[in-house]
Formats: structure tokens, sequence, C-alpha cells
């Protein structure tokens, strides 16, 4: 090994997130649709490493009016179906073989980018004023479905656990859970558990360290972890996760170590209280082989291209490691400590 691989190099890591505060590389052009999770991505990471206050408040400021420049409004009936924020507002078709905007075609709500876009808006520093709560929780409760998962959006879209937990995530940071027939989405989750004691996209399918997190995260946000499964079923998953190990953590049995892992089944071991039983070293070594010296960054695997979703989230696993110079991060809520404080804080005034 390098001897430089074990270190975190820190400074590049922060270059490589500001870098995505300001492009898409042209490989990565599909994402600029849901650009607004790159930012949560890059601004996260800047959080995690300490390197937000490189930003002076007037930039902070500035940031926050383009994430609220994506929040969809009633419409003139006073509709808010379409409620949320979306992901970007490049949104181009062509006419006449020009290419043209056409931001008001695709004026939707996406849940994954109203989530991302409250938590980064909170760990920007605002206080969520400009939010319009209500209408964003109509937008929510119009997306469940009637097996109690969600859909992302209203212009046809997959619905399964991802939007379930980026549901959950909503109506907790808004303190409003109308959005969601509780019962209804219990029902979903608990179909969801499968015959191997961990989740799985439908029931009896092959469980997913993916859709385990969106499960559990969404249960604990619920205050239902204990109420959905039994002593001997909770006992097995933790066992289940914990078993995702292999030096780093893999997503599925037999699948190749992926650095998001030491987050979302990390995440769910902690949320499990059962993290004191990874095997730190193996994890660490695991997620350290996949930084980019060069670039900064991680990339899933080893000596492939970082990217800013591999690149938090491998911060995130190190974290959860107590890695020196990183700060904490909620595994339910995947935001930092610091900005669930002041989420909190912000509860308690309304
Ligand atoms: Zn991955």
């Amino acid at each position: 090994m390098d001897a430089d691989e074990s270190v975190l190099a820190k400074k590049k890591h922060v270059e490589f997130f500001k870098m995505y505060l300001y492009f898409i590389p042209a490989r990565m052009f599909v994402l600029d649709s849901t650009r607004l999770s790159i930012v949560f991505f890059s601004i996260s990471g800047l959080e995690i490493l300490g390197a937000l206050s490189d930003y002076n408040e007037s930039t902070r400021k500035s940031m926050c009016d383009w994430i609220y420049s994506l929040q969809i409004h009633p419409d003139e009936d006073g509709d808010c179906s379409k409620c949320g924020f979306q992901g970007t507002d490049t949104f181009m078709t062509l006419e006449d073989g020009v290419a043209v905007h056409c931001n008001k075609m695709f004026a939707n709500g996406h849940l994954a980018m109203t989530y991302t876009g409250l938590v980064t808006l909170v760990t920007l520093g605002d206080d969520l004023s400009r939010v319009n709560r209500p209408a964003i929780i109509k937008g929510v409760a119009a997306l469940q479905q009637e097996d109690g998962s969600f859909a992302c959006t209203l212009l046809g879209s997959e619905n399964d656990m991802r939007f379930v937990y980026c549901a959950c995530c909503i109506c907790y940071i808004l303190q409003d859970w109308s959005g969601m027939d509780m019962d209804k989405t219990l029902s979903y989750i608990r179909g969801s558990f499968s015959y191997d004691y961990g989740f799985g996209q439908g029931p009896d399918l092959e469980s997913h360290g993916g859709v385990a997190y969106c499960a559990v995260a969404s249960l604990v946000l619920m205050g239902k972890l204990h109420d959905v499964l039994t002593p001997k079923e909770y006992e097995g998953l933790r066992r289940w996760a914990l078993m995702k190990q292999v030096a780093g953590f893999q997503g599925r049995a037999n699948k190749q170590e992926d650095t998001c892992y030491s987050f979302w089944v990390g995440a769910t071991l902690k949320m499990l209280d059962f993290y004191e039983m990874v095997n730190y070293e193996e994890n660490r070594k695991y997620v350290m082989s996949t930084q980019c010296l060069d670039t900064g960054g991680f990339s899933k695997v080893r000596f492939s291209y970082p990217d800013p979703l591999h690149s938090y989230l491998g911060l995130c696993g190190l974290s959860f490691m107590g890695e020196n110079g990183l700060g904490e991060v909620h595994p339910a809520l995947n935001m930092s400590m610091r900005a669930v404080n002041c989420l909190h804080k912000i509860h308690q005034s309304w």
C-alpha cells in the first residue's frame, strides 16, 4: 500500500466538492436534472470536513436563494399536488433544432430533491422560513401509492423504499406527518422484510443494503422500529447487516464491496445499536483504498472515477468510526449532527 493511502487527503476532498458546486464533468451531464442532489453531497461533504465556513454568509445565502428558486408553489387554483423542490433550473428541450428552456413543462416537485433541498438549506444555516410547509406536505401526500409506497414525482416514476425514506425525512424535518398514511407506509415496509432477515424491494425479494437502510431509517424517524419487528427479527436484521462486511461493505451477498455501503449498511448498524461489532480496521482500509489522491474524492471501487455521492458517503463511513477531523453524522437523516441540532432549534420556534 502507498504510504499516503492511509492518510485522509482532506484538502483534496475540499477542492473536489467545491469544484462540483460550479460544474459537472461532461461524462456526468445526465445528472444535471438532479443537480440539487449533487449540491447536497457537496455541501454535506464540505460540512463534514469542517470547510463550509470557507464560504461567507452572503455566498451561503445566495446558495439558499438558488435552492429556493427550485421550490414549486401551488398553482393558480391552489392545487398543491406538484409542490416540493425540483432538481434543476436548466431543463432544456429542442424547438426547431434549437435548445430552449422548458422549466414550466417540468415544474414538478420530486421527493428526493425536496429532501436533499431541505437538508442542504438547514446545513447552510437557513431557518426554513421561506419553505411553504403545508403545500409541500400536500405534495408528499399526492405521491403515496395504494400499497403504501411513494413515487418520487407526479410525472410518472418508480415507487419504492427510496421514496418512502425521502417522504419520512420530509415529514420529520417539517414536523408534520399528515402527508402520509402511516399505517399504509408501515405495512409496505413490513411487507418488504425478507426471508433472509433484511429488507428487499418487495415481498420475498433478495435483501439489499440500500433498501434496508431506507426501511430502518424510515422506522427510526417514525419511532416505530420495535413496533414493526419482533425481537427475533430485529436480531436477524442485525446479523444480516453485519454479514455484509467483507473488508468494506457489500450491498448484497456475493457482490463486490462498494464505498457507499460503508454508509448505507454502517448507518443501519448504527441505528440497530450494533456498530461496535464492525471490524473498523478492515472497513477503513477498504474505504481509504478508494480515495483518489490526484483529484480528491472517493470512488465506489478502487481505481475508478470518484463522484460526489461516493465521496460524501465514504467520508460518512469514516466518520462513524471516529476518523480524526471529521464531523459527526446523524445516521437516520443523513445530515451532520450540527445541522440536526440547528433543525431542532428551528422546530422549537414553530
Ligand atoms: Zn455505491
